[in-house]
């Protein structure tokens, strides 16, 4: 296998740990060894570079210097295959009878690993000395805590099974879910639904079972599943379509792919509405070329202003169209509940697969949804998280009328959680993602959603606190200034 797709399916060693008191040196070889010797770190994995290595660990480049190559002496550790610092599977692997070879295992597996970016916003987000500038999820303040109670309460008291649920998903939910989506002019009745562990499992099972090894799938340039691995770990490859202000340019859609997967409605990352028009020449597009149509409607219910236009499903006669939601953005991420809605051949075949992976959505996240949604709870709680969202939007666009003026440009979203920050001047996302968290700040910089992005940061203003957000704006502009 060639050696970049190797690296893409190995793991990367992560390290939690600092150095305390004198011996720093010789602290850092220890833990090393440890973590070799108890089988936490595999043979054959890589390490970070010296730099990253020197930041998690909290020391000079030259101290992680020596212990490596006093580790390489010990043959611990040898020069990698294309560079770098990998754990040897030689002499020091014989002394240690207990580690399998789980290094070349995890090269085997089909999945590929996320980027080293992704794997270091994943761990970091939960280091809360960090400001969290580009976190896609609403922040602690905005869950309903006095509605989660009542409504855990009343699910303590109802609640006399929790067997596992029918293939497609529980059956009250997906009617009121039905009702739901009739209101905003999507056809849809129970069997066409199909209730998924958050719509990323829609993602998965649809790559799993819907789409041949090797099938081009198109999307917007930049894109949220981009920033995955879950479609190329299938063998798909992606092909990006520039976009302007209304959305995806329908001249690219291309007959030769077979399926496009799109975010119309406050687009991850760039926030852009596909404008009414242009949904209506994307699905006269996608009918002519015969090119199944994923929907990903995840942030649709986060409008600001003034409701989006309505769906591409809504538009879709022929059942091109699978349409996926979740209740991630609107309400909370860990309950994992999403949807998949599409002709019902497609949906049993989707919910047969489901069966065999994880038999169903956890049935008290089911519950707890149908419960919220039956009463008007949720629609009431949506008014004043819009309003609090609008809030923190002002503030992040007031802060970036500050101090980003003469740096850069951004959209003003109508709704959805981002504000796409282009700077006027190229600069390496991922020095300016590292400059950045030595100021304690936390980006997604764009690179993540467009491998040759190299001038946009993806802001959020749902999640870091409203008083956090204006000096942490301040504070990226002055890393910015400084590479520049
Ligand atoms: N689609 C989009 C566009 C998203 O932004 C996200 C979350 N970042 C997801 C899907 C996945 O959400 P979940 O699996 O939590 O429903």
């Amino acid at each position: 296998m060639h050696e970049d797709e190797l690296r893409l399916r190995r793991g990367y060693v992560t390290v939690d740990w600092a150095p305390e008191g004198p011996g720093v040196q010789k602290q850092i070889e220890r833990y090393v060894r440890q973590k070799i010797s108890s089988g936490d770190w595999a043979v054959g994995l890589k390490l970070p570079s010296q730099r990253t290595l020197a930041r998690q660990f909290g020391v000079n480049r030259s101290t992680v210097a020596a212990a490596l190559s006093e580790l390489m002496a010990l043959g611990v550790l040898e020069s990698g295959r294309g560079g770098g610092t990998r754990i040897a599977a030689g002499g020091w692997a014989l002394r240690v009878p207990a580690a399998p070879g789980w290094g070349a295992a995890m090269e085997e597996g089909g999945f590929r690993a996320n980027s080293d970016i992704i794997q270091t916003i994943n761990r970091l987000e939960f280091d809360p000395s960090y400001i969290r500038l580009g976190t896609g999820e609403l922040s602690p303040d905005l869950y309903p805590r006095a509605l989660s109670e009542r409504t855990l309460a009343r699910l303590g008291r109802e609640i006399c099974s929790m067997n596992y649920l029918e293939p497609l998903g529980l059956r009250s939910l997906r009617e009121t879910l039905c009702a739901r989506l009739n209101a905003r002019g999507i056809a849809a009745g129970p069997e066409n639904v199909l209730i998924t562990s958050g719509s990323l499992q829609a993602l998965q099972l649809i790559s799993m079972c819907l789409l041949r090894n090797g099938s081009l799938v198109l999307t917007e340039k930049p894109s949220y599943l981009r920033s995955l691995q879950v479609f190329q770990s299938a063998g798909l490859r992606l092909r990006g379509i520039a976009m302007d202000g209304e959305g995806l340019l329908p001249s690219a859609l291309d007959g030769n792919a077979q399926a496009l997967y799109t975010i119309p409605t406050f687009h991850n990352p760039t926030g852009t509405v596909m404008s009414a028009r242009r949904r209506q020449e994307v699905m006269d597009r996608c009918t002519a070329l015969r090119l199944p149509v994923i929907e990903d409607d995840a942030y649709g219910e986060l409008w600001l202003d003034e409701t989006p236009p309505p769906a591409l499903k809504t538009l879709d006669n022929g059942g091109a169209v699978l349409y996926l939601g979740t209740v991630s953005k609107t309400l909370a991420p860990g309950l994992r509940v999403g949807w998949a809605v599409g002709p019902e051949s497609v949906v049993a075949r989707l919910g047969d697969v489901k069966m065999q992976v994880d038999y169903g959505a956890s049935s008290i996240s089911q519950r707890i949804v149908e419960e919220l949604w039956r009463g008007g709870d949720y629609d009431r709680y949506l008014l004043s998280l819009r309003e609090a969202l609008r809030r923190r939007r002002a503030l992040a666009l007031s802060a970036l009328q500050t101090h980003f003026s003469s740096l850069a440009d951004w959209n003003l979203p109508a709704g959805g959680f981002y504000i796409w920050l282009r700077l006027r001047q190229p600069v390496p996302t991922e020095m300016l993602f590292r400059r950045a968290l030595s100021r304690r700040l936390l980006l997604n910089p764009g690179a993540v959603y467009d491998d040759g992005d190299n001038h946009a940061l993806r802001l959020s203003y749902a999640y870091a606190d409203e008083a956090a957000l204006g000096p942490a704006i301040a504070a990226l502009a002055e890393v910015v200034r400084g590479m520049l």
